[in-house]
């Protein structure tokens, strides 16, 4: 697909110097010169993803299964992490997908309702699952504030041209002490070793990736939003279709847990896909 891209600054502080850091096809990521965020540079615009986003989950109820399989444990683990916090309430699933998620804590007694810019994985998540789901983006619904108990995102936020947009706007509609939980890849340090290994890949997923978030500066960036008492983990891992990316992420994921665990919950292993709980802080 031929995409429109655009030069853009810095998404997270606004400045506009960087420096090349990986390249993956025709497109490169770059590192901000003030704020070290790494980002897309130049990206695909707005207009020429939304169309994109029409193709990008798969289709077929034989991928629409694996998908479902692949994304069950680290669901199944978020879902017992909410309710160690409530036992129900109302959910926002942002990027819902097939929406099996929002069925998983419908069933569990969550109001959960989904917003998603996909019409394919809307139209999926309605018909045939039964779910409440807003066409995206999220901006679009108009939700009122203070409105949701959770709001979840899982594998959005390094989609997004405007992640603090997006952070700005579930804070404004989760109610005081609501909880954000976040799930995100962190290539840069394994796509870093296979560089210096000369190792060819295309782990940042481009051009569907506009961003890389450390646990650091998504951790800066909700502080900046309005959150408070944030909490990192790994959160299980997925498991995808095919003996050698199910056995890498199966073996890479557990022993990230197994370190983190040992280390206290300190340290988070490096290039594996990471969770952060946050709250919005509740005024004095
Ligand atoms: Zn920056």
């Amino acid at each position: 697909m031929d995409f429109e891209t655009e030069e853009v600054s810095c998404p997270i502080c606004g400045r506009s110097g960087s420096n090349p850091l990986h390249r993956e096809g025709s497109f490169q990521m770059v590192k901000c010169a003030s704020c070290q965020f790494i980002f897309l540079n130049p990206r695909p615009t707005v207009e020429s993803l939304h169309s994109f986003y029409q193709q990008y989950l798969p289709e077929g109820e034989s991928s629409i299964e694996s998908w479902e399989k692949m994304m069950k444990p680290v669901f199944d683990r978020a879902a017992n992490l909410l309710k160690h916090f409530r036992e129900e309430g109302r959910l926002l699933d942002v990027g819902s997908g097939f929406g099996f998620f929002l069925a998983e804590m419908k069933d569990r007694g969550w109001e959960a309702v989904g917003v998603e810019i996909s019409r394919k994985a809307m139209d999926y998540a309605r018909n045939i699952l039964g779910l409440t789901i807003h066409p995206g983006p999220m901006e679009d619904a108009g939700f009122p504030d203070n409105h949701f108990d959770a709001v979840t995102g899982f594998y959005v936020i390094e989609h997004l041209s405007h992640p603090m947009a997006f952070l700005k706007e579930c804070h404004r509609i989760l109610k005081p002490g609501g909880l954000l939980l976040l799930r995100y890849p962190h290539t840069t340090p394994i796509k870093s070793l296979l560089s210096l290994l000369r190792i060819r890949n295309r782990l940042y997923d481009l051009p569907a990736h506009l961003s890389d978030f450390s646990p650091g500066i998504i951790q800066q960036c909700l502080e900046r939003t309005g959150f408070e008492q944030c909490q990192h983990m790994i959160g299980g891992h997925t498991l995808p279709n095919g003996f050698g990316k199910r056995a890498a992420s199966s073996l890479f994921g557990n022993l990230s847990e197994v370190i983190f665990h040992l280390s206290l919950k300190k340290f988070l292993f490096p290039g594996v896909s990471k969770n952060i709980l946050a709250f919005k802080r509740v005024a004095e």
